[in-house]
């Protein structure tokens, strides 16, 4: 089994949890390490490099869709990782997160301290396609034209959300820190508590007048033509990542992927076995006996091969190198093709004459169920050796 990526890399086990962890566990784990090896508290430049590692594997598994890539054997973040078309695109472990943003995602606004308004420029998420081919696309690959329906960037605004000529402006009720505090008396003293403000969600800024194009999201929804390059040998579920291809993240933030999921329709003569291709050619009980040349169509050719004289039913011919070209290194696959032979279901008086007399000079006794006893007691004759 082939798997598209030469070196997955293994994010469970990077993160510590099993293939089953649920996304609490994942969240667990990732907070206990990241506390570990942040570079604020462990200036040791292993732990920064296996704090990017934490990083890149929380941002994979904490995310349906790249975690399902990675339990197909894939690797969401890997370059190019989808072995081809694309514009190929930055991999690595995507925007670097300090220490006091993790310690916000988990603490959500209560963690107190300052931490300043959120972003309105945010990644946006990865998108994916599903495109139907036929097997002679996916065998000789294609240039296939998809649409597209993802966020992008608006560009009344270029992703700012305010209308031309105006700003944005500082948040009154938060004077632009994202947040409000409130302070309460306990009985344990003075309890400070944050929550973000609802004015400006968080923002710290307000969009006074908002782009009318994205009504101040920095992005619009619209559907697009792309063409993507299908290269040849690619097989059924196989993706292929189109780099920052995918939604536009609010305020015009960077595009994620698209992958591109293949579908192979069945084919009517060919099923397909990774870059195998099999297929059933009738021939007559004569021609199975005497021998005969039959013409076969494979995918891209037309093969002339013997039928051996004798032939028994279950009979497979194998055509080497008339399957499917392999995705990686070169040759293809073999074509099988498996030879059912045909017992004639009608004979008329003469034939039926000419196969009893022919069976008399092989010394094959043939019984004339006519005249013999019901089916049960032939079964028993044949059991007992006297068919
Ligand atoms: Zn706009
Ligand atoms: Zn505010």
């Amino acid at each position: 089994m082939r798997t598209r990526n030469a070196v997955a890399r293994d994010y469970y086990g990077i993160l510590g949890v099993s293939r089953e962890a649920s996304d609490d566990e994942i969240k667990r784990a990732y907070r206990k390490l990241a506390r570990q090896f942040h570079p604020d508290v462990n200036p040791d430049p292993e732990a920064q490099e296996k704090f990017k590692d934490i990083n890149a594997a929380y941002e994979v598994l904490s995310d349906d869709r790249k975690r399902q890539i990675v339990d197909l054997g894939g690797d969401p973040l890997a370059p190019g990782g989808g072995g081809a078309g694309g514009p190929g695109g930055p991999g690595g472990a995507g925007p670097f997160v300090g220490f006091q943003d993790i310690m916000d995602a988990f603490f959500g606004g209560a963690a107190g301290g300052a931490r300043g308004p959120r972003p309105r420029t945010r990644p946006g998420a990865d998108a994916i396609l599903r495109l139907e081919l036929d097997l002679h696309e996916t065998a000789f690959g294609v240039e296939a034209p998809i649409t597209v329906d993802t966020a992008v960037l608006c560009t009344t605004c270029s992703g700012a959300g305010a209308a031309a000529g105006t700003h944005l402006a500082t948040c009154e009720a938060c004077g632009g820190r994202g947040e409000v505090q409130s302070v309460q008396r306990t009985f344990l003293g003075q309890v400070v508590s944050a929550r973000p403000c609802t004015v400006c969600q968080g923002y710290g800024t307000t969009i006074p007048h908002p782009c009318p194009t994205c009504a101040g999201d920095g992005r619009v929804r619209t559907r697009r033509s792309l063409t993507v390059k299908i290269p040849a040998g690619v097989e059924d579920g196989m993706r292929i990542r189109l780099a920052q291809q995918g939604e536009v993240g609010p305020g015009g933030g960077t595009a994620g992927d698209l992958y591109v999921e293949i579908h192979e329709r069945p084919h009517d003569v060919y099923s397909r076995k990774g870059d195998d291709l099999h297929c059933r050619v009738t021939v007559p009980m004569t021609a199975a006996a005497l021998g005969t040349r039959l013409t076969i169509k494979t995918l891209d050719s037309e093969e002339t091969v013997d039928v051996k004289a004798g032939t028994q039913p279950g009979s497979t011919l194998r055509l080497r190198a008339r399957g499917v070209p392999h995705l990686r290194g070169t040759g293809r696959g073999d074509l099988y093709v498996h030879l059912d032979v045909r017992t004639p279901t009608k004979l008329d008086a003469d034939q039926e004459k000419m196969l009893r007399d022919f069976a008399k000079t092989r010394g094959e006794e043939v019984a004339e169920l006519s005249k013999q006893g019901g089916f049960f007691s032939r079964m028993r004759d044949a059991f007992n050796g006297h068919a």
